[in-house]
């Protein structure tokens, strides 16, 4: 069985602006629905009186999932003739920020939604910088509810210039910007005979023209240790594949400790399925020719490929969610892929406010929903990329108590280790 492709999107945009309804309609367009659940959304909404919603689809969805052996109860699929879809995250969701700024929501296009009634609000904007920060390129902007503005093209034009004023001046350049009724199906599966006048893609057709990033296997080598094993005398290290490819064979250096060896196989952790090759996006256990000590954290990479960085401190642009400011000096937690340490903020360069662009170059301290340019210090020294060179091991979280508080990507080393020269 020759398996499809997957692409991952996520939906965003300002609350109540039809991200949810944009979803539902995805699914039921594709007929992607669980059986039955849009006939029982139906008949809950007749019995309680109130009116249909697609977003009550969703919930029918996740229960579904739940009752599955899934292993994100989060992700709602959808699928095409060209491939499969994954819906990361339920807009609504409180950990839904959360999950894209530390990357367990790893999209690859975003649907950026506008009510064409309300125009540009602040979350479409701070929606709009997150998808700006993590780099994400391939961006739709879908005006929605052109019904209640009578299918206006020149309300479209004023809502979509609005926008691309904004995300233009922070670099992010969406492919399209489509006028669409979420909740009557107008250009999301179907082009819309109320809107003659536009002559663009439907939401579907330029989901299915995006391309996925295939550089991904082209990039060095990053295999972040995940555990070390033993098993029957061998010791196995497991983790993903984040970048680059991996051949029994191949010479390979560890960092921090830049020790060497080679490896010697490469195991399926449940398959068992030995295989000479492995890609990114794998989950690989391998051993090597030599036993030296190895622990959670550090990053295996080939002997030819470009090193890693390695440091104690480095420049990030962050984005802060908690409710409890950040502030220079404190101890906070910091989370890069596998590896953990205490850190704190030694220097706030810039605060800029998402959603208004101001920014004050002299801000003591980062409040909820601010952006900043900081310097970074770690306890511990870590291995770490650039973002612009890799987007898995260039960003991290900040944990502060138990709780997820900001997250963010790394520009440069500050200082630069001696090491790495
Ligand atoms: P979310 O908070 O962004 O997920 O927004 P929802 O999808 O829950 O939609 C908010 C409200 O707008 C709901 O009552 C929807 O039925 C309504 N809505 C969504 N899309 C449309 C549309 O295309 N036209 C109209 N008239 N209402 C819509």
């Amino acid at each position: 069985v020759e398996s499809k492709e997957i692409f991952k999107i996520v939906v965003v945009g300002h609350v109540d602006h039809g991200k949810s309804t944009v979803i539902g309609r995805l699914l039921y367009d594709t007929k992607s629905l669980p059986e039955g659940a849009i006939e029982k959304v139906k008949r809950i909404s007749k019995e309680t009186g109130k009116p249909f919603e697609y977003a009550y689809l969703l919930d029918a969805f996740e229960e579904e999932q739940k009752q599955g052996i899934t292993i994100d109860t989060t992700q709602i699929q959808f699928h095409t003739k060209k491939r499969d879809y994954v819906i990361i995250d339920a807009p609504g969701h409180v950990e839904f920020l959360k999950n894209m700024i530390s990357g367990a929501a790893n999209a690859e296009a975003a649907l950026l939604v506008i009510d064409a009634n309300e125009g540009v609000r602040e979350q479409s904007k701070r929606h709009g910088y997150i998808l700006s920060l993590l780099g994400i390129k391939k961006v739709c902007v879908l005006i929605n509810k052109m019904d209640l503005i009578d299918y206006s093209e020149e309300k479209f034009l004023d809502v979509k210039s609005d926008m691309d004023i904004f995300l233009k001046s922070i670099n992010v350049f969406p492919q399209k910007y489509i006028p669409v009724s979420a909740f009557h199906g107008e250009n999301i599966a179907l082009r819309s005979e109320k809107m003659p006048w536009y002559k663009g893609d439907t939401v579907l057709d330029a989901l299915d023209i995006f391309e996925k990033d295939k550089e991904i296997t082209d990039k060095p080598l990053r295999l972040p240790i995940q555990d070390v094993y033993k098993f029957d005398n061998r010791r196995i290290i497991a983790g993903r594949i984040e970048s680059g490819v991996l051949n029994v064979g191949d010479e390979i250096v560890i960092y921090p400790s830049k020790r060497t060896s080679k490896i010697k196989s490469i195991e399926y952790w449940q398959e068992k399925d030995r295989t000479t090759k492995a890609e990114a996006g794998m989950s690989v256990g391998i051993t090597l020719f030599d036993e030296f000590f190895y622990k959670r954290g550090e990053f295996i990479t080939g002997k030819s490929d470009e090193a890693p960085l390695v440091g104690d401190t480095f420049k990030a642009n962050i984005f802060w969610m908690s409710e409890n400011r950040l502030t220079v000096n404190k101890r906070y937690k910091l989370k890069l892929v596998t590896q953990e340490t205490e850190c704190e903020i030694a220097a706030i360069n810039k605060v800029i406010d998402a959603s208004t662009l101001f920014s004050n170059d002299d801000a003591k301290e980062v409040n909820t929903n601010e952006v900043a340019e900081v310097v970074i210090k770690t306890k511990d020294k870590i291995c770490f990329d650039e973002f612009r060179n890799n987007h898995v091991t260039g960003r991290f979280v900040i944990v502060d108590g138990y709780d997820i508080s900001g997250g963010g990507i790394i520009n440069g080393l500050e200082i630069l280790d001696a090491a790495n020269k």
